[in-house]
């Protein structure tokens, strides 16, 4: 039988709801409980993959080809799994799923209404996870802030839950922030009452608060909000702020976290097995050289957007015990003087993007790394970015470009497929999700997997034009890796560089803390050779 935890949010949103719900996952995991995670979104979009970066941050892709929320990237990341489309449900689904059950006339004349229609088919997401996983417990993060209009059918169906499934089956978290005034040197705990307070009017009880802080948790905070918020003093935990969000797990563990919730759920575990994820935590902490590495996008000033390449980097790093020092470069504002911004850098990375916002900017900095022996890895529209620049600067095809910024180009290189061309609808329609590349003997790809067939995730709608293919390798750009099926280009790469390898697919949502994806590990290891600073222990 399964037992539910649900994490809620209080105060303000940014307090970190998705690296708690996923280091609950992990501190389980590490008594030997399977877990498996989901994510409500209250927003309308029925997924996050029609939304502007800048409103959303990342969007996450599952192995199914499901463009999720961000923070199913936390949680494969921390959990180790592998998430798909029953783990992210927004407000967009369930109501879409309510219509149309309704216009199929299957509430067989019922005034269709948020309770119980509407609160019902949440309830069923949440059992579905349950069912589909088949694990011993699923957590369940709420997004928003309580208090928030969106929310409040969430909130409302996970209070009738525990009436259904019961007290001992269920668990309630809240997480909340208490600030730090500092010129009364004190926690306040004001926010978190009235938060908690707005939670018990629509009948939920939290059963463990988890208090973001700046400082240790004081005994005079721990009573109030005790006292205020009618939870035991030993239900008052708390969550520091930290450096390294890895060190998240390792704090609430300390703080008793796990046990706690083991006993309230009337869970027997084995005994924690977090010992190597402290030492890769330390490994992390306690580097002994660094690299920058400059990534060359277009939404650098919102980093979310860049979450998953920035966790990989992280990963990449640890394995080669050097801290990667991210430079975040502003597409449009290195163009016409790239050696300003790259000539100290030791690896460059373009990422994924849409539109031609920046993209001279992009081209320009692959031109420089490719010339300058500059360790590149390129992902997605940087793959893309990286042929045109080849096209153009060494194949001689001046106007190269992709259809996607220039639909009159005499030399689409990069150019859709017949069968996205027919497609009119934005939501859901990429080439998204896992597919198979066979990787070419002795590339540098080869070399970094050790494998001769992977699986990597996509999210894009433009290809390689096999059209250039001749032409392109014959100046010397080798095609690394193919999906066979329909001959479709990729892993770029250019031989006579040090480490140059330009991806169609997203490498970096396979990229685990214990498991960096091999591509990022050797991108650092290149780096590392074109120099890095070596750290002295203070
Ligand atoms: N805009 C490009 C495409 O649609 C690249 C997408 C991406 O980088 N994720 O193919």
């Amino acid at each position: 039988m399964t037992k539910f935890i649900f994490v809620t949010g209080g105060v303000l949103s940014s307090l970190g709801k998705g690296i708690a719900s996923a280091s609950i996952g992990t501190l389980l995991k590490s008594r030997g409980i399977s877990v498996s995670m989901l994510k409500f979104d209250p927003y309308i979009n029925v997924d996050p993959g029609t939304m502007s970066p800048f409103q959303h941050g990342e969007v996450f892709v599952t192995q199914d080809g499901t463009e999720t929320d961000l923070d199913l990237g936390h949680y494969e990341r921390f959990v180790g799994i592998n998430l798909s489309s029953h783990n992210n449900v927004t407000t967009g689904q369930i109501y879409s799923a309510v219509i149309e059950k309704e216009r199929k006339g299957e509430y067989l004349g019922r005034t269709i209404q948020v309770v119980p229609h509407i609160t019902g088919e949440i309830q069923e997401r949440i059992r579905k996870v349950a069912k589909k996983d088949e694990v011993e417990v699923v957590i369940t993060e709420v997004g928003g802030t309580v208090g928030d209009i969106e929310s409040l059918p969430f909130l409302e169906a996970i209070r009738q839950f525990r009436l259904e499934e019961g007290r001992e089956n269920t668990l309630f978290i809240h997480l909340t922030l208490l600030p730090y005034i500092s010129s009364s040197a004190e926690l306040k705990t004001k926010p978190t009452q009235h938060s908690v307070g707005k939670l018990r009017e629509i009948g939920i009880q939290p059963d463990l608060i988890l208090c973001r802080t700046q400082i240790p948790l004081t005994g005079e905070a721990r009573s109030k909000i005790s006292l205020f918020c009618n939870v035991e003093e030993k239900e008052v935990i708390q969550a520091i702020d930290v450096e390294n969000v890895y060190e998240v797990p390792l704090r609430f563990e300390k703080e008793g976290l796990t046990d706690k919730i083991l006993h309230k759920l009337n869970l027997t575990a084995s005994k924690t097995d977090l010992e190597e994820w402290q030492r890769w935590v330390e490994r992390v902490n306690h580097p002994r050289g660094e690299v920058s590495v400059g990534v060359v996008g277009k939404y650098v000033k919102m980093k979310d957007t860049y979450k998953s390449i920035n966790e990989a980097l992280i990963h990449a790093g640890a394995a080669n015990e050097v801290r990667v020092n991210t430079v975040w470069l502003e597409a449009e504002e290195i163009e016409s003087q790239p050696e300003t911004y790259l000539a100290s850098l030791h690896g460059i990375l373009v990422p994924g993007g849409f539109g031609m916002r920046g993209i001279e900017g992009k081209i320009e900095a692959i031109q420089y790394a490719r010339e300058q022996g500059i360790p590149f890895l390129g992902i997605c529209l940087g793959m893309q970015c990286a042929t045109i620049e080849f096209a153009r600067n060494v194949a001689e095809l001046g106007q190269a470009n992709s259809s996607e910024f220039d639909p009159h180009t005499p030399h689409p290189v990069i150019d859709l497929l017949p069968e996205q061309k027919k497609i009119k609808a934005k939501g859901g329609t990429m080439r998204l999700g896992v597919y198979p590349c066979e990787l070419a003997r002795n590339s540098l790809s080869h070399k970094a997997y050790g494998e001769n067939e992977v699986y990597e995730r996509h999210r894009h709608r433009y290809e390689f034009n096999n059209k250039y293919r001749d032409l392109l390798t014959q100046r010397g750009l080798r095609i690394a890796g193919t999906f066979k099926d329909k001959d479709l280009v990729e892993i770029t790469e250019i031989s006579d560089h040090p480490w140059f390898v330009a991806t169609q697919f997203h490498p970096e949502f396979k990229s685990r803390p214990r498991s960096p994806h091999p591509l990022f590990r050797d991108f650092i290891k290149a780096a590392m050779k074109r120099g890095s600073q070596t750290l002295t222990e203070p």
